[in-house]
């Protein structure tokens, strides 16, 4: 759709390469005291005192990661920041610092760039993080994209997944499963539009599923929510996989074994009537989906009145002795062994 368009549009060849970057990055303004030096050096400097750094990176690649058929560039650029943000706030830490890394063919025009770039500055504006670099380069063939991001905490703030004891308490923000059932939407829409183009997709009545697809937010509020109820979760992790292999991340880890129960998962009414739509179990969405970056952790019991009743939390199930297993309790009270995939009698199906 791009190559249509190109004629009014300036060629990335125009600018050269570090026209495009100070093009690109100029209007980024610096938030932190800990950034010492930001874009225009051979590299960063960041001070972070006496505070422990937190380092995280994602490679994103087009045809395998997005589809830039149905993915607006500025959402690519906003999300691209969100997956790594969800990573650091995972850690129970604040992301402070992102640096980002593009590679593009020439049937990107500048304002495609732009584009993606006014994603990112949004995303960096939003949850308060400085870009302080990254690097540009040509690809003979689709785009990739690389963000890293940097956070701060004290040594005591972080969660690591290694954490959980037998007896705590399983526990997910928001819902699960609507980034998943998003992408389905989108990709039927897709093939719609591929046969018929001039159709016209009345996505409203998915608005909150595609959004979480195109336009995920990593919940840096719910760090701040833990802080101030004075909770610090024991283990955690991002749900970028899906409930039941982060699980299962978190059991090995922590040396734990786990009771999931089925009738506990939160969902939103949209992914509970869109798997009717497309005949797929909801649990078996939430279990596998993946992308929802909501946080998953772990909890001492103790803790449960401070969350208790908070509607950004959902208790779904406990931790057990490491001997006794990981396990989703269904509704009709069966105990199914979890694995990565969801469960066990999905494997052989
Ligand atoms: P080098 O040749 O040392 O790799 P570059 O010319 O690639 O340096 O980068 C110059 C400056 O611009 C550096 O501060 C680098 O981090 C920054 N930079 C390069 N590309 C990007 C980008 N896509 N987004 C943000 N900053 C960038
Ligand atoms: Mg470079």
């Amino acid at each position: 759709m791009l190559e249509d368009k190109n004629q009014e549009k300036t060629s990335l060849e125009q600018l050269g390469e570090f026209g495009l970057i100070d093009h690109l990055t100029k209007h980024f303004k610096i938030t932190h005291k800990s950034t010492i030096k930001g874009v225009g050096d051979d590299a960063a400097v960041l001070d972070f005192q006496s505070k422990k750094t937190i380092v995280t990176t994602d490679l994103l690649i087009e045809g395998v990661h997005f589809d830039l058929s149905y993915t607006p560039l500025k959402h690519l650029g906003y999300k691209a920041v969100m997956v790594n943000l969800s990573d650091v706030y995972a850690m129970n830490a604040k992301a402070t610092h992102i640096t980002v890394s593009i590679a593009v063919s020439n049937r990107f025009p500048l304002e495609a760039m732009e584009e993606l770039y006014a994603g990112i500055a949004l995303a960096a504006d939003k949850y308060k993080v400085d870009l302080v670099g990254g690097d540009t380069t040509s690809s003979t063939k689709g785009m990739l994209i690389s963000v890293t991001a940097f956070g701060e905490a004290k040594e005591e703030e972080i969660v690591y997944r290694s954490g959980a004891k037998p007896n705590d308490l399983l526990v997910v923000s928001g819902d699960l499963g609507g980034a998943y059932m998003g992408l389905q939407v989108l990709e039927r829409e897709n093939e719609v539009f591929k046969v018929n183009p001039k159709s016209q997709p009345d996505l409203e009545p998915y608005s909150y599923i595609v959004e979480r697809q195109l336009k995920p937010e990593a919940r840096k509020d719910i760090v701040e929510l833990l802080e101030k109820l004075e909770v610090k979760p024991t283990s955690m992790i991002d749900i970028s996989d899906g409930l039941s292999s982060e699980i299962l991340h978190l059991c090995k880890n922590s040396e734990v074994g786990c009771n999931l129960y089925e009738d506990k998962i939160p969902l939103d009414p949209t992914v509970i009537s869109s798997c009717e739509e497309f005949k797929l179990d909801s649990t078996l969405v939430a279990l596998s989906g993946g992308e929802d970056y909501e946080l998953l952790f772990t909890i001492d019991q103790k803790e449960f009145p401070k969350i208790k009743g908070n509607p950004n939390f959902t208790v779904v199930g406990h931790t057990t002795e490491k001997n006794e297993g990981a396990f989703l309790i269904s509704r009709n009270n069966s105990k199914i062994p979890l694995t990565a995939q969801g469960w066990n009698s999905f494997a052989k199906a």
